[in-house]
């Protein structure tokens, strides 16, 4: 079949890779110069979610003390925004946490192998590294991740509960003092690069494998009918109203893979998902004092800020704003950017003292989708030539490599490899069921 995929980050290039590996003809439409640039230029670097990294669960609070919470929320008057932060606390409750990981868990297990797999067909290098260390600050929260370490156990994922003095032996950048919790040690869990991984699968599929790349394109509309899918096209240097010719491309049928783009065009073809868009904050920051730079990646489990190693920096990751999504879409105003950072820099100062510059740190963010239920939304909708693979959030990249091998997988009308229950969580149609 002929295929266009929508979208050049790390969900629209490994669709495309898993479809063409599938036998399918692809072309990935991208309004940028190149692939990597929205959500997953700023990654943090974990590739994969253990049960303590997922955006759901009884750690996950609007707390209004952001630096607490690691949310800065601002909702306004906006009930939908409001009604997604309600949505996502309905999976605090320990049982229903359990529930929802255990539908996800398969979803991790196709990735691992879908991530490995391309690892081993290409001997790619993006900076893959190991050892990942989780900390918690306080008794109450500690009592909090109790079910994710419940989980740990059940699916057996290698790790070590440690006092707060062995975390300080293990990661000297930690300091014991103040006295915290506890933390979580995953020697094997990985770290890699992200936007370099989607530049170097792009490279494979472009150069060697014939798939078709369009870049400065934006996708205006979508249209289905039965007999053809086919996208409206805009000559544009990133913005829509600089338009300034149109065109269109057709395929037996499309995936939507543009992160925060999806939204707009699939409520234009007529599906409107309850997901919400985001903005999230990094800083790269020049090492203060290389006695003091961390060895693992660090990661303050509540507030779900990264902090790791790369070459001579140190890069923080994480500070969610919420805030409805007109407001999204524009840059965060400075207070709210100011507000963000700040939870960065606090967590920075919290856990690796000394080990990073923050006066002299690069600020970035971006935007990406959040799922009220805290999984993607992958597989066909609303018409049987679209399909969809958006909603993969914070701890997205590596479960993006998964979800491209089921939409390949759903469009050959080949089995998938996770199972049914797994398979009816991830369906756009479970928000209308
Ligand atoms: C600060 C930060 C830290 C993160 N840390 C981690 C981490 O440690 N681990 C992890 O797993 N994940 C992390 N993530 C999340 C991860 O980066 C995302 O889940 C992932 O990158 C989402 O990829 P995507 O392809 O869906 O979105 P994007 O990378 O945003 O790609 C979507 C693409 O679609 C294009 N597009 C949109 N609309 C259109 C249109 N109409 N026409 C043509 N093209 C269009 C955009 O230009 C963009 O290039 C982090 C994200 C951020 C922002």
């Amino acid at each position: 079949m002929d295929v266009i995929v929508i979208g050049g980050g790390v969900v629209g290039v490994a669709t495309a890779y898993q479809l063409h590996s599938a036998g399918h003809r692809v072309c990935v439409i991208e309004r940028h110069a190149t692939v990597a640039q929205g959500a997953t230029y700023g990654h943090g670097g974990a590739i994969l979610p253990t049960p303590l990294d997922v955006w759901f669960g009884p750690t996950l609070t609007k707390s209004p003390r952001a630096p607490r919470s690691g949310v800065v929320y601002r909702p306004g008057l906006n009930s939908r925004t409001r009604r997604f932060m309600q949505r996502l606390a309905e999976l605090q409750p320990p049982d229903a946490f359990r529930n929802q990981y255990r539908r996800l868990r398969p979803l991790v297990d196709a990735s691992r192998e879908a991530v490995a797999a391309i690892e081993a067909s290409f001997n790619f290098e993006f900076e893959q590294r190991s050892g990942i260390l989780h900390v918690v600050r306080h008794a109450r929260e500690w009592e909090q991740v109790q079910s994710a370490l419940d989980l740990l156990r059940e699916f057996e994922v290698q790790h070590h509960v440690l006092t707060a003095a062995e975390c300080a032996q293990i990661e000297h950048s930690v300091p014991a003092d103040p006295a915290f919790a506890g933390g979580v040690l995953f020697e094997n869990e990985r770290l890699a690069n992200c936007p370099l991984f989607t530049k170097l699968v792009k490279q494979v599929l472009e150069e060697d494998r014939g798939v078709r790349f369009m870049f400065g394109r934006a996708v205006e509309s979508i249209r289905l009918d039965n007999d053809r899918a086919a996208v409206e096209l805009a000559l544009t240097d990133g913005t829509r109203s600089s338009a300034r010719e149109v065109d269109v491309v057709s395929a037996d049928a499309i995936v939507v893979a543009a992160g925060a783009g999806s939204l707009p065009l699939l409520a234009q073809a007529g599906l409107t998902l309850p997901l919400h868009a985001a903005r999230f904050f990094a800083l790269t920051a020049p090492i203060a004092y290389e006695e003091c730079a961390p060895h693992l990646a660090v990661v303050d489990t509540v507030r779900r800020i990264t902090m790791t190693r790369a070459n001579q920096r140190v890069r923080v990751a994480g500070a969610a704003l919420v805030q409805p999504e007109r407001e999204i879409a524009k840059p965060a105003t400075e207070p709210l950017a100011k507000a963000a950072t700040a939870v960065l820099a606090q967590a920075t100062h919290d856990w690796i003292p000394g080990a990073a510059k923050i006066s002299a740190a690069h600020a970035w963010d971006g935007v990406q989708v959040l799922s009220p239920d805290g999984l993607p939304v992958v597989g066909q909708a609303l018409h049987p030539r679209l399909f969809v693979n958006v909603g993969h959030g914070p701890a997205g990249w590596g479960l993006a490599c998964g979800s491209a091998k089921v939409i390949a997988e759903i469009v050959s009308g080949a089995t998938p490899s996770v199972p049914p229950d797994t398979l009816a969580a991830l369906r756009a149609d479970r928000f209308t069921d």
